[in-house]
């Protein structure tokens, strides 16, 4: 038997692959899933209404690259392609996304006219971090913070207006902490292997493209020729690990909710034993955690200390997230994906984005902020309550936005620890916490955003590669 240990979407989907395996390879191997709470779907929940739907996580999915169109697959498997919610590159929220500087809302450049022109509060027009990025010297390293890299080859407003606050949006962090690798792997590889990011470009469009053997369904297909930016799921995209759950029950996975496991012993190569909560034992052939790295330390510290103590390396934020909906006839904001604020303006809020524009169902002005992230104690303290981070957030909708009207709902949430951080040396501790397993032979295998990738797709494809 095999024990999935956590059900958000990388517990499921684990559970969703080990099937696969089970029906290409003609065996039955037995799967149980256990869960702490009693909800599927982790960070994945919306609160829908007849008028609204507040997303209390992730809101939206990238369609694109081996892991975006892997995630469509499984949408398409699991009888979800109708509900798909596309959001194509010529809709406002696909180009006009918005940074907060100085007091005043700017759209970040988002044609290729748009590079040759000055557009505040870039004082050059883009197409100079290109000439920054030939002219400036390689750097020897193993690895670097987004910031310095983005600095040293783009220059410190690209720094400060891009890259910081889109590291906010994608993972509430600090991008003087993150690791280049994070997301730019390929550019950093370029200047260690080629002197600069224009030039490895060049190099690798000599060499040609890489063609990847993933079979694409319908839908992956569609997200291509239609050239979708994002997408969600209608009725809200907690939908997606509902339904994933509902095939997983049909297909026999044993689920048990309200089952905390509180510890892991290894036993030998190939058996394990959980004790959950109210004492109980459980034993199995193998067990794929895919709960927080800090939630697995707490598990397994007292068999393996060291390990416990790597994985309690991985550093995680806490969000603060306030949800408005305002019952005007008129839209309230204009049509955008939102803004984003660099941490250099010191603000209290990350950001906020316009749902009402991007995704369906809104009936009215439907915003969400969210706050603290790499700064929530530092802004914030240990103490805040929903109440006063909701004053925070409606001074700055205020203030921002020009939204004078009083919200008709909202919704407050403090997220604890939700985001996992890949500071500098991030991939070099997770390779040494696989081989740690690997030397001792222990019957796990790691899943999740703590790993291999923060968005959901990064997490489906690390499932699917886990149980390989
Ligand atoms: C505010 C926010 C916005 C985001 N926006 C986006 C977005 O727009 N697009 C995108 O792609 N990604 C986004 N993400 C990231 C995405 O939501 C996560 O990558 C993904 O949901 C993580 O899934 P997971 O299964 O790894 O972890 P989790 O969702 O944390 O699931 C882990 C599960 O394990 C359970 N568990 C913990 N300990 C135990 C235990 N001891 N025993 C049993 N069960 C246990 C928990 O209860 C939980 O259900 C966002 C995340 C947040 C927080």
């Amino acid at each position: 038997m095999a024990v999935i240990l956590g059900g958000g979407i990388g517990g499921l989907s684990t559970a969703y692959y080990l099937l696969k395996n089970n029906v290409s390879n003609n065996n039955n191997l037995k799967l149980l899933l256990l869960e702490a709470t009693n909800y599927c779907g982790g960070w994945i929940k919306s609160i829908k209404t007849k008028d609204y739907i507040f997303e209390q996580g992730p809101r939206t999915i990238r369609p694109k690259g081996i892991v975006g169109l892997n995630t469509l697959n499984m949408i398409q498997d699991l009888g979800l392609s109708e509900h798909v919610f596309p959001i194509k590159s010529d809709h406002p929220a696909a180009k006009n996304r918005m940074i907060y500087v100085n007091n005043s809302l700017h759209l970040l450049p988002s044609s290729l006219k748009s590079v040759f022109q000055t557009n505040e509060p870039f004082s050059k027009p883009l197409i100079y971090a290109i000439f920054n990025d030939l002219r400036s010297p390689q750097k020897q390293m193993k690895d670097d913070s987004i910031y310095n890299f983005a600095e040293r080859r783009f220059g410190k407003e690209i720094a400060d207006y891009a890259i910081s606050p889109m590291i906010c949006g994608i993972c509430a962090g600090d991008a003087k902490e993150i690791s280049v690798k994070f997301l730019m792997k390929t550019l950093f590889e370029w200047e260690q292997n080629y002197g600069g990011v224009m030039k490895g470009m060049m190099k690798s469009f000599l060499k040609g493209k890489n063609d990847n053997d993933l079979y694409l369904s319908e839908l992956a297909k569609r997200a291509q020729e239609e050239k979708w930016n994002v997408y969600t799921i209608k009725g809200g995209i907690a939908n997606f690990p509902a339904t994933l759950l509902q095939h997983l029950r049909e297909n026999n996975v044993d689920i048990k909710l309200n089952n905390k496991v509180n510890e892991i012993e290894f036993v030998d190569s190939s058996t394990v034993k959980l004790i959950n909560r109210s004492g109980e034992e459980i034993m199995a052939n193998h067990v794929y955690a895919s709960i927080p790295s800090h939630a697995l330390a707490d598990l397994v510290v007292k068999q393996h200390p060291d390990l416990a103590a790597n994985l309690k390396g991985i550093p995680f934020v806490t969000v603060g997230l306030v949800n408005f909906y305002f019952d005007s006839d008129k839209p309230l904001i204009s049509p955008a994906f939102g803004f984003l604020v660099p941490p250099i303006e010191n603000s209290p809020i990350l950001g906020v984005v316009f749902d009402s524009c991007c995704l369906p169902d809104q009936n009215g002005t439907v915003l969400t902020v969210m706050l603290g992230g790499r700064w929530f104690e530092e802004k914030f303290g240990q103490n805040i309550t929903e109440k006063e981070l909701f004053e925070i957030a409606q001074r700055e909708v205020r203030s921002i936005l020009n939204i004078k009207d009083k919200p008709a709902a909202h919704h407050v949430q403090i997220l604890k620890k939700c985001i996992p951080q890949y500071i500098i040396g991030h991939y070099d501790r997770v390779d040494n916490v696989r081989q740690y397993i690997q030397d001792n032979n222990l019957p796990i295998s790691l899943v999740g955003s703590s790993y291999d990738g923060v968005g959901i797709n990064d997490v489906i494809y690390s499932a699917k590669t886990q149980v390989q």
